[in-house]
């Protein structure tokens, strides 16, 4: 899927709540904390796609327990950030996702590193519903170091996937 289309399938927030919802609970919303499907929409919340539990009384959304978790990110950049990291012919810097997102480097940075491991671990299914993601990309490529600035010539490549599975799930 190119970006133009993501860009006009999911042209705000709410759309691309309504989609996640679709992809991963289906006709079947489901408690992430208790797994209840005593569910109810919050009626009179500002805030779009937000969920009551009438079996743990917790509050949640479609996002909870992903890697979109308590993003302050819009959705859309998250969505084209995915496109972007899927289309990739070879690995792309934070910096190019930084300046084509128009976010911070730190924040594209971040964005890529969660994608990276959602796409090697338990939510592959979420990301393959918002790009029609390539099979061998999955668990492919090396996960580019951290190194602080937009300087193309100090690139640390590491295998680091591993390591930040475990701390990420
Ligand atoms: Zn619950």
């Amino acid at each position: 899927m190119n970006l133009i289309s993501i860009f006009n399938k999911y042209p705000d927030q709410a759309a691309c709540i309504r989609h996640l919802e679709a992809v991963r609970w289906g006709d079947n919303p489901t408690c992430p904390h208790c797994k209840s499907t005593s569910i109810a929409r919050k009626a009179d919340s500002g805030r779009v796609g937000r969920w009551n539990c009438h079996a743990c009384k917790s509050s949640f959304n479609v996002l909870s327990g992903t890697v979109f978790q308590k993003t302050r990110i819009p959705l859309q950049k998250w969505f084209l950030a995915i496109g972007l990291i899927v289309n990739a012919k070879k690995s792309l810097s934070s910096c190019q996702l930084a300046r084509d997102l128009q976010v911070s480097q730190p924040a594209a940075w971040y964005m890529q590193q969660r994608i990276r491991v959602a796409m090697v671990a338990s939510e592959r299914e979420l990301l393959r519903g918002i790009v029609e993601m390539d099979e061998t990309y999955l668990g492919s490529g090396p996960i580019k170091g951290y190194h602080g600035a937009c300087d193309e010539g100090q690139h640390a490549d590491a295998t680091r996937r591993t390591i930040m599975s475990e701390h990420l799930f």
